[in-house]
């Protein structure tokens, strides 16, 4: 027996703190009798579970990383009509959400699930989940420029908390240079951020390692499985 809101998670049905609204709002029903207190507890593989009427399903939990390529959408629709991230992802039955968001123009591993609770677990501030990203910049960032991103910098949001920055390439000619920036936490367009503030703008974006998991030679647009060890690795 499990908490309900927890097996409503883990079926993919929404955050477990979403799934507590749910249940307060009237909308679950357990063997078809409404529940609304929070602890009540269930049996996945007994109990007939109903969100607004409809079954939950208990899909086979899927867990992918893509190689998400730019111009493309971290979202399940988009009105303008732009890509979208399940565009790439056809073989996939399940419907899988992004965890986290890579922006339009960021590319890289973008990790993705059906398995709510996970999903959830791993976007939490409180995890800070390192990040590695490799930013092409505009310029030569100076040492002392790329030390106030390893000390953490005021954004309008507040301070960051330290980063780890290494040069990867650096081309005078052509007034541009390839930084790799690990950050700690998740804020809106955080690295692009990062560099506006020591006045080098990102010109490019890509993210290459979540966690332990690296991108490695994995093709842009394409998406492979998480091995076990992986998973657990993340948990
Ligand atoms: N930081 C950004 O600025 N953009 C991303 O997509 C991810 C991190």
């Amino acid at each position: 027996m499990e908490r309900l809101q927890k097996i409503m998670a883990q079926a993919g049905v929404a955050s477990r703190r979403k799934c507590e609204e749910l249940i307060l709002e009237g909308k679950v029903q357990v063997n078809g009798e409404t529940v609304t207190e929070l602890g009540t507890k269930a049996d996945p593989a007994q109990d007939m579970i109903t969100v607004s009427g409809k079954p939950i399903k208990h899909e086979k939990k899927v867990y992918v990383m893509l190689n998400k390529p730019k111009g493309v959408i971290t979202s399940a629709s988009d009105p303008e009509g732009r890509k979208i991230v399940s565009d790439y992802l056809k073989g996939i039955k399940e419907r899988v959400y992004p965890i986290g968001r890579l922006d339009y123009d960021t590319e890289g591993l973008l990790l993705l699930t059906n398995d709510g609770e996970f999903a959830n677990l791993l976007s939490h501030p409180k995890y800070h989940v390192p990040k590695t990203y490799l930013a092409t910049v505009k310029g030569v960032p100076h040492g002392t420029e790329l030390d106030k991103l390893r000390q953490g910098i005021m954004l309008e949001d507040g301070m960051t908390s330290p980063a780890e920055v290494e040069y990867k390439d650096v081309d005078p000619d052509n007034k541009q240079s390839v930084i790799s920036i690990t950050i700690h936490e998740g804020r809106n367009r955080q690295v692009r951020r990062m560099f506006e503030a020591i006045s080098h703008p990102v010109l490019r974006l890509k993210r290459i390692s979540y966690g332990d998991l690296l991108l490695q030679n994995l093709k842009r647009g394409l998406y492979r499985h998480l091995t076990a060890d992986e998973i657990n690795q993340l948990m």
